[in-house]
């Protein structure tokens, strides 16, 4: 259906493998993120981080067990429904040759100026914007403005937001951010009332998390609040 999600994701005993490989990358995953909150995951690599995210837009489908949006199995909403409602950006930015501005826009065509100015914001890339020549008229690419690795990370998280995305799927994307620009823009977030789920291999930003997940070959090792788990 096209249903409009509220934003809870749950995951009941979730194993998946890949149409081209006959070994389990995910086993018996169960977690549930309450609509609005945060959730951090970490794991080493290939622990099936980036795959958790691909099953929850229905990327691929689950080998077996169910995940849930507000309840509901993933299978019954429309996928260009779901699509449209969840926001993802890549471990690697992918900006165009175009304006800052178009750049932002990229998946909301028809965004306002103030939708794509309030989004730079919470992204905490608009006063480096503000700084370029033309800001949001400036020309990103070869031949324009080029941007750190760290400013194209917060671009693209820009654009996601512009959508105003219900699940917000962060894959490693403030790798490049220093501490205290990551922890402003996690907070910032919070406006837009959207679940969030970040992979990170710092734990500086698992900190700022409602919980914490730890996945060890695509198993669940612990859950817990980073507090509750320092203790452990
Ligand atoms: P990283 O931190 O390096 O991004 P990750 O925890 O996100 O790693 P995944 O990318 O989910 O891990 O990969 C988990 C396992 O699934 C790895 O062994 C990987 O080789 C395998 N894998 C990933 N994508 C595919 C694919 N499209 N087809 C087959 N196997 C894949």
């Amino acid at each position: 259906s096209n249903r409009e999600i509220c934003g809870d994701v749950e995951f009941m005993g979730v194993y998946f493998e890949y149409p081209d490989t006959d070994r389990p990358i995910l086993q018996d995953l169960s977690f549930r993120v309450k609509a609005g909150e945060t959730i951090a995951i970490l794991g080493a690599t290939g622990s099936g981080k980036s795959t958790l995210f691909q099953l929850i837009p229905r990327l691929y489908g689950t080998t077996d067990g169910n995940i849930l949006i507000d309840g509901h199995d993933i299978r019954s909403y429309k996928q260009e429904s779901l699509r449209k409602q969840i926001g993802f950006v890549p471990q690697e930015a992918l900006l165009f040759t175009g304006t800052v501005k178009e750049n932002i826009a990229w998946g909301k065509q028809d965004a306002s100026l103030e939708e794509i100015i309030k989004a730079a914001k919470a992204a905490q890339i608009h006063q480096t914007i503000m700084k370029l020549p033309k800001q949001y008229e400036a020309v990103l690419g070869q031949k324009g403005v080029n941007l750190s690795g760290g400013q194209k990370q917060r671009l693209s998280i820009a654009r996601a937001l512009v959508r105003n995305p219900k699940i917000l799927m962060l894959d490693d994307s403030t790798s490049a951010l220093d501490l205290k620009t990551e922890a402003i823009l996690l907070k910032s977030l919070k406006e837009y009332k959207c679940t969030t789920l970040v992979i990170t291999q710092k734990i500086s930003t698992a900190a700022e998390a409602d919980s914490i997940l730890l996945l060890e070959d695509g198993r669940l090792l612990t859950e817990g609040s980073h507090d509750s788990l320092l203790k452990n």
